[in-house]
């Protein structure tokens, strides 16, 4: 007798290259590259908008639209700033990612680590692995700022036979991801996620480099940090830094993949436990406890790190304001202006919490009119009530 199988075991992946399902909305998150491709409809991020179903399904409950701190952070019992005592080498931050990541393996919590290491010949391409060693986890440190196929491996997950998994990814990869959760024939899955927010293609993060580094082919490492600059890390160890409002936003509008023009899950609202910075001090990592299950991932290297409270000063709102109809017009200020802007902004802008409320409106607004304008059929189930909610506070153009 031979036992009935799933039905996604009879489906078959689309081939590289093929169009997928969202078309050019599609954030290549791998999905579609496995035989779950079965349940595309339901489970794409940018295709079935369903954050209160998945966030009941994750954590219980849904956001409390009520509660300002959920409007903007999603479902969460605890949030800290957090650094390592002793950082990993080459890590984005400090490494609490790869860190939590070989505890959870090294301390029998999970079988194996969906995670994201680099190709042989290029640093910044991606390539998404099923980890079972320390070694793997730590070769997937640093983040490769392009659009990732993480969930490519969910096939190999399931004939591998792993019952228990730790699953790290941005947002709309962890969306798919809890949509199918169910049919992965997992006994516990757990979801360390990242913020995300501004993705690009392999070719557009090379136009990106070469548009806003000095020195595009040296760079290793690259974030946009809480003190209004984009920080560049070369391979000879040197640092250049470039103000946000310096930016060629006219030749950088069309840069950002189409999905992350139209996406509003920057706080990764389904993970278990997310680690990001923007919430924290200039240095520092900020954690989002979602659930029990992320409370128990970050006791595992609590004795590892040093932490504060999180803390939120200043006010963004006008701000982000004056920065609506600058970005859509595509502004760009010359140097000495953006250097002296961005250092204002820094001594008298928004820190803490109130900087990530400050990206999440600039964002949200400016993703707002990207959906209203592009795919205005799709706008009102596409973009949550949370999201709704946040860009109501603002004047936008047509
Ligand atoms: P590490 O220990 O270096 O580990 C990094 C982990 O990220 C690895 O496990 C790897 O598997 C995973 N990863 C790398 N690239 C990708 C990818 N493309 N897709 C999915 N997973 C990946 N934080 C904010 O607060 N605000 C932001 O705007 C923001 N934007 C981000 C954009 C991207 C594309 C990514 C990947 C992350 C972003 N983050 C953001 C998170 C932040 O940059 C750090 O990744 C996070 O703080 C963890 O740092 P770490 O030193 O602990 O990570
Ligand atoms: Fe498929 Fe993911 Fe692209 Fe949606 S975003 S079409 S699920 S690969």
């Amino acid at each position: 007798m031979t036992l009935a199988q799933p039905p996604h075991r009879k489906a078959k992946a689309l081939r590289p290259g093929a169009p997928r399902p969202a078309k050019e909305l599609c954030s290549e998150c791998g999905f579609c590259d496995t035989y779950y491709i079965h349940y595309v409809k339901e489970a794409c991020a940018f295709l079935n908008q369903q954050f209160p179903a998945l966030e009941q399904q994750t954590h219980g409950r849904r956001r409390d639209l009520d509660a300002e701190h959920e409007v903007y952070f999603g479902v969460h019992q605890a949030m800290v700033a957090a650094r390592k005592q002793q950082p990993i080498e080459g890590a984005q931050w400090t490494g609490i990612v790869s860190t939590i990541a070989i505890e959870m393996l090294t301390q029998g919590q999970v079988e194996g680590v969906v995670c994201v290491q680099n190709t042989e010949s290029d640093r910044f391409q991606p390539k998404p692995v099923l980890a079972t060693t320390p070694e793997e986890i730590l070769a997937a440190r640093v983040n490769k700022p392009t659009l990732s196929p993480n969930l490519s491996v969910l096939e190999q997950v399931e004939q591998s036979g792993l019952k228990r998994l730790l699953v790290i990814g941005v947002g709309c990869q962890i969306q798919a991801l809890r949509a199918v959760e169910q049919k992965l024939g997992l006994e516990k899955l757990y979801v360390l996620g990242t913020p995300c927010v501004d993705n690009v293609s392999r070719a557009g993060l090379q136009k990106f480099l070469e548009t806003t580094s000095r020195s595009p082919e040296t760079v290793v490492h690259y974030e946009f940090m809480q003190d209004f600059r984009v920080h560049f890390k070369h391979s000879d160890g040197s640092t250049e830094t470039v103000p946000f409002f310096g930016l060629k936003t006219n030749q950088l509008k069309d840069v950002f993949a189409p999905s992350c023009m139209s996406c509003f899950d920057y706080v990764n609202g389904l993970a278990d436990l997310v680690v990001g910075y923007m919430g924290a001090p200039f240095g520092w990592q900020w954690i989002v406890v979602r659930n029990g299950k992320g409370q128990e991932m970050l006791d595992l290297v609590m004795d590892q790190l040093e932490t504060q409270p999180v803390m939120s000063q200043g006010d963004r709102r006008q701000a982000v304001q004056q920065s609506i109809p600058a970005y859509d017009k595509g502004v760009t200020l010359p140097l000495w202006a953006a250097k002296l802007m961005g250092v204002l902004i820094e001594r008298l802008g928004p820190k803490g919490l109130e900087y990530a409320r400050f990206s999440i409106d600039s964002h949200f607004t400016r993703n707002y009119l990207y959906v209203k304008r592009n795919y205005p059929e799709k706008l009102d189930a596409h973009v949550p009530e949370f999201a709704k909610r946040i860009v109501g506070q603002y004047k936008l153009p047509e």
